[in-house]
């Protein structure tokens, strides 16, 4: 047991995300280049089969490791849901069932599901950020999770006081999610709304099931410096989770805590697989942009680049 280990501590953070003052260094960093560099991309989602079946005792339970990992302090995140109300609007877009079953009832659990925000690109969760589900999947509970992952972004600080200038959360049901996000963050007592700008999207493939109005303000597609992520990388975390959560159901809570954050731990050394095939493509991806960029005139160019700009502001501004 570490007694000192603060909120995460325990959790390896993703070492391939840019963290001012991390890595990146006086020696990494040009102010010729761009900010949005600096833009973490954060996916959330939901996860219903790491239910966990109400204990007989719950007084009986031993917390070793409270917070430090992956999944949050459990004392500070039931103080954030004591005092939060949880006023959800009914979906006006598709009929998404994590809006519309937020308070959806399960006998004999006292946990219907987690929730987590994780590194999208990467696939890395965020330390301090996975929750529990009371009920559904409610605003509460993601907004504890991506407040905490968004402070390991905003309170870092690199060279001549770079910070990261805005991040982009990712989630499936974001149009109703995001409405009254800023409001949420700002008021909730456990909660901290950063000065980054945030960038709201939906994942490329929940994107589809949405109203047509949601493609033109949540694709990635139109967002800079989002690449080919498709934002639905805890999908394919979650599968791998999945195979212990028949085992940490009728676990008392801690000891559950504990399995999960291990079982997170291992997860993420699929990264270095990603790596490994990042490696392999790239070439073949180089000579495939060269290709096309080759067709392209400079003045198409520029045009698609304005034209791009202004689509940005526009939707910054819806
Ligand atoms: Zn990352
Ligand atoms: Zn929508």
């Amino acid at each position: 047991m570490v007694e000192d280990a603060g909120p995460g501590q325990m959790a390896l953070g993703c070492p391939a995300c840019p963290q001012p003052g991390i890595n990146i260094t006086q020696d990494t960093w040009s102010n010729d280049d761009p900010l949005w560099l600096l833009e973490p991309k954060l996916a959330l989602d939901g996860n219903f089969k790491c239910d966990h079946l109400q204990m007989k005792r719950p007084e009986h339970d031993v917390w070793l490791r409270n917070g430090s990992a992956y999944l949050v302090n459990h004392s500070l995140y039931e103080k954030h849901l004591r005092v939060t109300n949880n006023l959800q609007d009914k979906s006006r877009c598709a009929n998404h069932k994590a809006v519309n079953q937020a308070n959806a009832h399960h006998k004999h659990v006292d946990t219907t599901g987690i929730g987590a925000t994780a590194c999208a690109r990467h696939g890395f969760f965020m330390p301090h950020s996975v929750v529990d589900f009371k009920k559904g999947e409610q605003q509460k509970n993601m907004d504890f999770s991506v407040s905490e992952a968004m402070k390991y972004f905003t309170r870092l600080k690199g060279p001549g006081d770079l910070i990261t200038p805005a991040i982009t959360l990712i989630y499936d049901v974001m149009c109703q999610y995001g409405k009254h996000l800023d409001v949420r963050l700002s008021s909730g007592q456990f909660l901290e709304r950063p000065t980054a700008r945030i960038h709201q999207a939906v994942g490329k493939f929940h994107l589809g099931v949405h109203v047509d109005k949601c493609y033109a303000l949540y694709s990635l597609n139109f967002l800079q410096g989002a690449g080919q992520t498709d934002g639905e990388v805890l999908e394919t975390l979650w599968s791998s989770l999945n195979k212990v959560a028949g085992s940490t159901r009728a676990m008392s809570l801690a000891h559950r805590q504990e399995i999960l954050d291990d079982c997170i731990r291992l997860v993420e050394e699929n990264v270095y697989h990603w790596w490994q095939r990042a490696c392999d493509e790239s070439p073949k991806m180089q000579d495939a942009y060269e290709d096309l960029r080759w067709r392209i005139t400079e003045e198409d160019l520029q045009d698609w680049d304005a034209k791009a700009s202004q689509a940005a502001e526009n939707r910054e501004r819806c």
